[in-house]
């Protein structure tokens, strides 16, 4: 069984775009190092990416209009291409589980562990927590590449939270990295990725 990173909505429109979160810049480099690491291990990466139909989502009602399907908003931020066998998951609700694929494609690439990576931490980062604790994944939340709208203490109490009501692991991308480095690489990945170009 193996570990999948999870990369929640780093989208230009969250990282600089009209609803940017001010301390997502500053998770970038975490990410793309922790991604670079799995894919070195032949680990899945499973890019979470907000993506509304206007004028249909109800969620739009309450945030007003973001992450359009098809435009600029709704892509990953260039920094943090997905590459060839990477995935891409669209959601249209706070969790990266709800009327997704994600959870039949993380069974079949056998994956029994998420690591959540992205923004927000108190919102789409916690819902998809919470969806892959029902589930019975074991969750681990890296400290230091998640952010929060609201700070950086409001980024700490989302993590505490994920911890003692999902039983998540706290780790640095540092410690996830070590702790894959101490492993051996896992077989080869069944199948292409399903990254958009
Ligand atoms: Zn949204």
């Amino acid at each position: 069984m193996a570990t999948a990173l999870l990369i929640v909505d780093m989208l230009n429109e969250f990282v600089s775009g009209k609803m940017r979160c001010d301390d997502a810049p500053g998770i970038v480099p975490k990410i793309k190092g922790l991604a670079d690491c799995f894919r070195k291990k032949g680990l899945p990466v499973v890019y979470i990416c907000d993506t509304h139909y206007p004028g249909v989502d109800r969620e739009l009602e309450l945030w007003g209009e973001h992450a359009i399907s098809g435009t600029w908003g709704a892509e990953v931020v260039d920094e943090l291409k997905p590459q060839g066998r990477d995935f891409v998951v669209r959601k249209r609700r706070y969790s990266g589980f709800f009327q997704t694929d994600l959870d039949l494609l993380l069974r079949e690439l056998e994956v029994d562990r998420v690591a959540l990576t992205g923004i927000d931490t108190n919102i789409c980062v916690r819902h998809t927590a919470a969806d892959a604790f029902f589930r019975g994944y074991r969750v681990a939340v890296v400290r230091d590449a998640v952010a929060s709208w609201d700070g950086a203490k409001a980024n700490e109490e989302g993590i505490r939270y994920m911890s003692e009501i999902y039983g998540a692991e706290v780790q640095s991308a540092e410690e996830i990295i070590e702790s894959l480095e101490q492993k051996g690489t896992h077989r080869q990945e069944k199948g292409q990725g399903g990254a958009n170009p």
